[in-house]
């Protein structure tokens, strides 16, 4: 059945089911129905960074990327007895009432926020452009002071390179970044974790096409798996990958895992930052919020990981 949080007889396309809030105050998820499917659930979140809200939406109901960190890659029962990974794209009406209902339900205090596609939210943003892009068009014209990062995989390149042109000759109201997965130096590695990315040079070449038509930077998520992809050889190959880049910044974030053994301990990162900036990378820090209410990087599905 059907349930509203605090906005009888809506109109809109998604209703909130229920709102979840961490215990430091920092973050919030949504659970969120599909009208069109009764039962069918999407989730988005809010966090804090320093003084800014961060809304993460979600663009498709589940995913099918399969990122071995993340809980989309589990077969989720969006309708009970059918595990599917993912139902289907969002529509832009769907995608804008998402973002109407987490403005309305967990507002930011400032006035505005950065919203982002998809991070912690469900779904590729580059596997459902066309409603993204327009998505972007009407919140960036109904909330005009926030700015939007789309955070793919980078499996279409193509669509990076068009969002970049559409971006430098002014389409979007709000500005637009860009965070590309990179999560290792080593392309066999790397398909372990993102088996659906474009290779390290055609992804690598899409985000510096990116940060230099757009003028922006382009953030490059690099998630530390332990004794995976965080040892002195990584961060040398990374040295020598991103040496002649520019426009790029590398940024290292904790995996949220039950399993201790794959999580690296902060003092090794801080190591393995330490090399990195030896070797002249470009580097900044994320740590994951919300984790009391599995509201984490890669969390806000239900389901298990394989990390
Ligand atoms: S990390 Fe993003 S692209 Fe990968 S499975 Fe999760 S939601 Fe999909």
């Amino acid at each position: 059945m059907l349930r509203e949080v605090d906005r009888p007889n809506t109109t809109r396309s998604v209703i909130v089911d229920k709102i979840l809030r961490s215990s430091d105050g920092s973050s919030a998820k949504l659970i969120q129905i599909i009208k069109r499917e009764g039962i069918a659930t999407i989730e988005s979140g809010r966090y804090e960074v320093g003084c800014e809200s961060i809304f993460c939406l979600s663009t498709q109901i589940g995913c099918g990327m399969g990122c071995q960190f993340c809980r989309s890659t589990e077969p989720y029962e969006f309708y009970p007895g059918k595990p599917q990974r993912i139902l289907r794209n969002l529509s832009t009406q769907e995608i804008v009432d998402q973002a109407f209902n987490t403005f309305d339900d967990v507002p930011p205090p400032q006035e505005s926020a950065g919203i982002v596609f998809s991070y912690m939210g469900m779904g590729e943003p580059f596997a459902n452009l066309r409603a993204v892009k327009d998505s972007i068009r009407q919140l960036g014209a109904k909330y005009p002071k926030s700015r939007v990062t789309l955070s793919t995989i980078a499996f279409n390149t193509v669509g990076i390179r068009e969002l970049a042109d559409e971006v430098a000759s002014g389409m979007y109201p709000t500005p637009v970044k860009l965070h590309v997965s990179l999560h290792s130096p080593s392309d066999e590695q790397r398909q372990q974790l993102i088996p659906y990315a474009s290779s390290i040079s055609e992804t690598l070449d899409g985000a510096e096409y990116y940060a230099k038509t757009t003028n922006t930077v382009v953030k490059l998520n690099y998630v530390l798996v332990a004794g995976f992809n965080n040892d002195k050889a990584d961060a040398e190959k990374l040295g020598a990958l991103l040496e002649k880049r520019r426009g790029l910044v590398l940024k290292i974030s904790d995996l949220n895992s039950n399993d201790n053994k794959s999580v690296v301990q902060p003092e090794e990162a801080d190591r393995f930052e330490s090399w990195l900036k030896e070797l002249k990378v470009e580097t900044c820090r994320f740590s994951g919020r919300g984790k009391d209410i599995n509201a984490g990087c890669g969390e806000l599905v239900k389901g298990k990981r394989n990390l």
